[in-house]
């Protein structure tokens, strides 16, 4: 059973009086445990089609089954109990509390949303921060790392709760060259070792390479599916 199934799937903004299709009629399925792309310019839907598959907007028409739940059913308290025990988040801008440690902000969903009692938090955070490499970091805070390991640190935040799927909107978008090579292999290495699922949105066409399925977005329509996996047997 695929992980999440798009059919006809459309989202159109109504600003006033003004519509802006930002989907238009996208049909595609993601398979679990896949490393998958959705690449495009700015303004082509990527953040959109995200925040559906993330349950933190609906579609406006066509249907998005998310581990075999149509999102669509889903009010707002259910889609709150359904993110936080099935999907994390990572942000192109990192996104972690400033105030927190490494060790604190991976730590957090644990206590605001699981209520891990503390014991199970320790050993899972530990695993987290050795998994990310960033165990000798653990008692910084946000401010005294740089970008590459606060994006380890949300990596290892958006695992914590065992999530099933990870979504990632640009996450190397703030991050040089070489760091945002390193941060998509930290990815892969992680849906290697959990077996969870990764969807990450990128407009740099290099990082796309990376990526096992890719799908390209423009101005809101689903072009083209690629395996690389496939394509480098052809
Ligand atoms: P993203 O990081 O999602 O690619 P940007 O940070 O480039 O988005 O831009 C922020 C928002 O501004 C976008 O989510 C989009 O709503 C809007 N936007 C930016 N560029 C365009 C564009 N060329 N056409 C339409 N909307 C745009
Ligand atoms: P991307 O992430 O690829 O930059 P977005 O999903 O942010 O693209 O935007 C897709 C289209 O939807 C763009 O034309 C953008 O301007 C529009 N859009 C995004 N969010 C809104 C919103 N809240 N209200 C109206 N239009 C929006």
């Amino acid at each position: 059973m695929s992980l999440v199934i798009a059919k006809d799937l459309t989202k159109i903004y109504r600003a006033g009086d003004v519509e802006v299709p930002a989907i238009r009629g996208a049909d595609f399925v993601i398979e679990p445990a896949s490393f998958v792309a959705f690449v495009g310019p700015s303004g082509s839907g990527k953040s959109t089609l995200l925040n559906m598959i993330g349950c933190l907007d609906h579609p406006t028409a066509g249907t998005l089954t998310v581990l075999d739940t149509d999102i669509a059913t889903l009010g707002r308290r259910a889609a709150a109990e359904f993110r936080g025990k099935y999907i994390g988040f990572i942000f192109q801008d990192f996104n972690l509390v400033p105030v927190l440690t490494a060790y604190e902000n991976i730590e957090y969903p644990l206590i605001m949303v699981q209520k891990w009692p503390e014991a199970r938090r320790r050993e899972q955070v530990r695993r987290l921060l050795d998994a990310v490499g960033m165990s000798a970091q653990a008692d910084k805070r946000p401010d005294q790392l740089s970008g590459g390991q606060k994006q380890r640190v949300a990596v290892a935040r958006a695992l914590v709760s065992n999530a099933r799927l990870v979504l990632a909107d640009e996450p190397t978008a703030n991050l040089d060259h070489d760091t945002a090579y390193r941060i998509i292999e930290l990815m892969k290495k992680m849906r290697d070792e959990f077996g969870t699922t990764f969807v990450f949105s990128t407009h740099d066409p290099k990082i796309m390479a990376e990526a096992e399925v890719t799908f390209t977005l423009e101005d809101g329509i689903v072009l083209s599916r690629r395996n690389h996996e496939e394509a480098a047997h052809a």
